[in-house]
């Protein structure tokens, strides 16, 4: 036992800083899970049923196409936007790899407004970019005169914005949006995550007059695909051809494409349970701001993000404890005493509204 240092130091050293990813699970039984802003609703049973049937039909032995064209034709048509300014990836977390590989060298200056998903920290790092990391406003929301100061004073390669912000689910304005994008030289990476549940308008309807914009968004969240690892970078045309460059071959799996193609067939039942999720994240926003002690953030996603006067981490595992799992957001040093909750179905909310008051001292 006992790998040599020797051999564990040929692991670049920007790998080794790094702690693995997890997701925090207390031991014991969960039965209402809200802890990864996961769409409470699975693909209803007949669609399941046509996608059992086409699947079928699939050859198993038969690579995928290199770049599944046909399905980014169908995204980019369901959004409005040229085909070939669309690239799909493995969950959007993979995109984000392939845009450190395509854009990120030693020296690299990537601009970073806190608390942001940290995960973007982790790529820049990796790549050995370096990180200008922008302190948030008092009521956290992204200080975008700050940006736009950092932007004029470093030039920097990329400025990352994520909107609806997840820890925080507040927006940015689009016009704020805009201002960076004008400012910068460089590139603008928009994540999207949570984009279909803001009321505040995606770029996207003026992304042709952007050319230096990407948005990044998911198939994870208001699509209820989480489980099938699907996501997509849209951009101008010939800078996603020149970013298609370093994309391995075959990363889209033929189940992700059938699911994907057949959920879209039904944009009706999307809209509908992006409504619902909507107007529940509102109930269950007024539901906690109604607590004492609990302070709420008012955002545009499919969670809510709130602080609490207790100890918020022993409130986090009586929660688990009693069979509900949120999040503990204490790794974000401006997010200290907050827990951020996913919308879930009715009764799942009904249950950790109960579960949060007995909890709460
Ligand atoms: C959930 C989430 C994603 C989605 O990641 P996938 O890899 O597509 O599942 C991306 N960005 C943010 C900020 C998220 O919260």
């Amino acid at each position: 036992m006992g790998i040599q240092n020797s051999l564990l130091n040929q692991i670049k050293p920007e790998v080794r800083k790094q702690h693995p990813y997890k997701v925090g699970v207390p031991p014991g039984h969960i039965n209402v899970k809200l802890n990864q802003n996961e769409s409470p609703f699975d693909l209803p049973s007949e669609l399941r049923e046509a996608v059992i049937s086409a699947w079928r039909e699939i050859a198993f032995n038969r690579y995928p196409t290199e770049q599944p064209a046909d399905l980014a034709k169908i995204i980019a048509d369901y959004i409005g936007w040229d085909e070939r300014g669309i690239i799909l990836g493995n969950g959007s977390n993979e995109l984000t790899y392939t845009l450190g590989l395509a854009l990120i060298n030693p020296n690299s200056r990537v601009v970073l407004p806190r608390p942001m998903f940290s995960f973007y920290e982790r790529v820049v790092n990796i790549y050995g970019g370096e990180i200008m990391s922008i302190a948030p406003r008092k009521n956290l929301q992204f200080d975008i005169d700050a940006v736009l100061d950092a932007v004029t004073r470093t030039e920097p390669s990329i400025v990352v914005i994520t909107t609806p912000n997840n820890p925080t689910s507040l927006v940015v304005p689009q016009e704020e949006i805009k201002s960076i994008a004008e400012a910068t030289s460089g590139l603008v990476l928009i994540d999207e995550a949570y984009i279909e549940f803001a009321e505040e308008p995606s770029l996207l309807s003026v992304l042709n007059q952007f050319p230096n914009v990407i948005l990044l968004r998911t198939f994870s969240k208001a699509f209820g695909l989480a489980g099938l690892r699907l996501g997509y970078l849209i951009g101008d045309p010939n800078l996603m051809s020149e970013i298609m460059k370093v994309r391995p071959p075959f990363m889209i799996d033929r189940f992700s494409i059938c699911v994907v193609k057949e959920l879209l067939k039904h944009t009706d039942l999307i809209h509908s349970r992006t409504k619902w999720i909507r107007s529940e994240t509102r109930r269950l926003t007024q539901a906690l701001k109604q607590l004492k002690g609990v302070h709420v953030l008012e955002g545009q996603a499919n969670f809510v993000t709130f602080q609490v006067s207790c100890d918020s981490q022993a409130l986090f595992r009586a929660l688990a404890g009693s069979g509900v799992l949120v999040r503990d957001m204490s790794g974000y040093s401006e997010l200290k005493g907050f827990l951020r909750v996913t919308t879930g179905t009715s009764d799942e909310n009904r249950e950790f509204l109960r579960a949060l008051t007995v909890a709460i001292p």
